[in-house]
């Protein structure tokens, strides 16, 4: 499915906005349920932080996704969202004391627990309101991802997650204590993982643990294996829906669930990444001695991906004009930059495009997950609209 840019709609918007292809986002949806229609206890639920726009929230609500966030407020938008609280499971090494009140509130179906200490304010928090959370320890399974530093999260050295080692102690400490319910294993091994052979180690990595807890009699109704699927930033048009056949595939052979077992899944980008574009317009084409700088009115301010993990995004020019005059247009190669006053306000050098004009609207792709939900008011500029088509 390709994006089709009217910018004869997005002439009446002020830029820079993100747009959203709402069919990509839904086509994307029933790609998943196509895949996992057959194993009735295999849930999705939707790692929120990479968008938390309430219509795309809406449209994941819609197609049955649980939610799977990160803070007290995405708890708050996933139900208002119409997300039910028996689908949302809640992680994060820092919860703080009202963000667990929220958890607790709404009786969530998990509380992905990273740590014993954590874990001892839960059962104190839920004994206050005479309730058992159900908890799940999310284990560090030393499994590399092979992605940026910045997004690897399964490594022993990480801040998340429990220690391999220490596993056994948490669950039966958790069992020891009177209103927390010990009900799963959570992993997430990173973000942007291209190549299914990761997962496959931590399938590899989960089939021990499990052969581990069972020689301790210890039963475990739910495997939460975290998200991280990757999507094709170079060529967005060309996969805009990852592969999401060979993605579960993997894990419906190399994982040996027990039973009666439940397996989760927290898709994020996968989702919502290719349904989104941050739509830009050119302010000024400023020439250098060595380089041309096509300067945006976007900037890191809306999307901060590049600046902060030094991301790729397809720049593409969208201006509508008669084909004649495209042709006419040679390329040129520009470093394609924001106006924010940071060294790192770039987002992408030595880029060949159609030459371009002051006015032009430029549209950066990929740019759904973790774009307009890591977006900032730096500079006092204000925060991106959105569109959606
Ligand atoms: C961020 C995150 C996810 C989603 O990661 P993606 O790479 O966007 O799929 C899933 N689970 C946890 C615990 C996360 O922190």
């Amino acid at each position: 499915m390709q994006t089709h840019f009217s910018s004869e709609q997005f002439l009446l918007q002020g830029t820079p906005f993100y747009y959203y292809d709402i069919a990509l986002l839904d086509a994307t949806l029933a790609e998943i349920k196509r895949c996992i229609e057959s194993d009735a206890h295999w849930h999705v639920h939707y790692a929120v932080k990479a968008n938390a726009n309430p219509t795309i929230l809406s449209h994941i609500a819609h197609a049955e996704l649980g939610a799977d966030c990160v803070s007290g407020g995405e708890i708050e938008a996933a139900i208002a969202a119409g997300i039910p609280a028996s689908r949302i499971v809640y992680a994060g090494v820092g919860k703080s004391d009202w963000e667990i009140e929220i958890g607790l509130k709404h009786n969530i179906s998990c509380f992905n627990v990273e740590s014993v200490e954590e874990l001892q304010v839960i059962n104190e928090l839920a004994t206050r309101r005479n309730i058992v959370a159900r908890v799940a320890f999310r284990i560090n399974p030393n499994v590399d991802a092979h992605t940026h530093e910045k997004i690897t999260t399964g490594l022993s050295e990480n801040k998340f997650g429990i220690d391999m080692c220490d596993m056994e102690e948490a669950i039966y400490l958790a069992q020891s204590l009177s209103h927390v319910e010990y009900i799963g294993l959570h992993f997430h091994i990173g973000s942007q993982i291209l190549d299914n052979e990761p997962f496959r180690q931590l399938c590899l990595r989960i089939n021990e643990l499990q052969e581990r807890l069972e020689k301790s009699n210890i039963y475990t109704p739910n495997i939460n294996v975290g998200g991280g699927l990757g999507i094709n930033y170079e060529d967005p048009d060309a996969e805009s829906i990852p592969n999401f056949e060979s993605y579960f595939r993997t894990f419906r052979e190399a994982l040996q669930l027990r039973e009666g077992q439940q397996l989760h899944f927290e898709l994020g980008r996968s989702i919502v990444a290719q349904c989104g574009s941050l739509i830009s317009r050119v302010l000024y084409i400023k020439k250098g001695h060595t380089k041309q700088f096509l300067i945006l009115d976007a900037s890191m301010t809306e999307l901060v991906r590049p600046a902060m993990y030094g991301a790729f995004h397809k720049v593409q020019r969208i201006s509508i004009e008669n084909e004649t005059t495209v042709l006419e247009k040679k390329d040129s190669i520009y470093d394609v930059v924001g106006p924010v006053c940071e060294s790192s306000d770039v987002f992408v050098k030595n880029y060949s495009l159609p030459s371009c004009e002051r006015g032009d609207l430029i549209a950066i792709r990929s740019a759904g997950a973790y774009g307009e939900s890591m977006a900032s008011t730096y500079n006092l500029r204000p925060l991106p609209s959105s569109l959606l088509g």
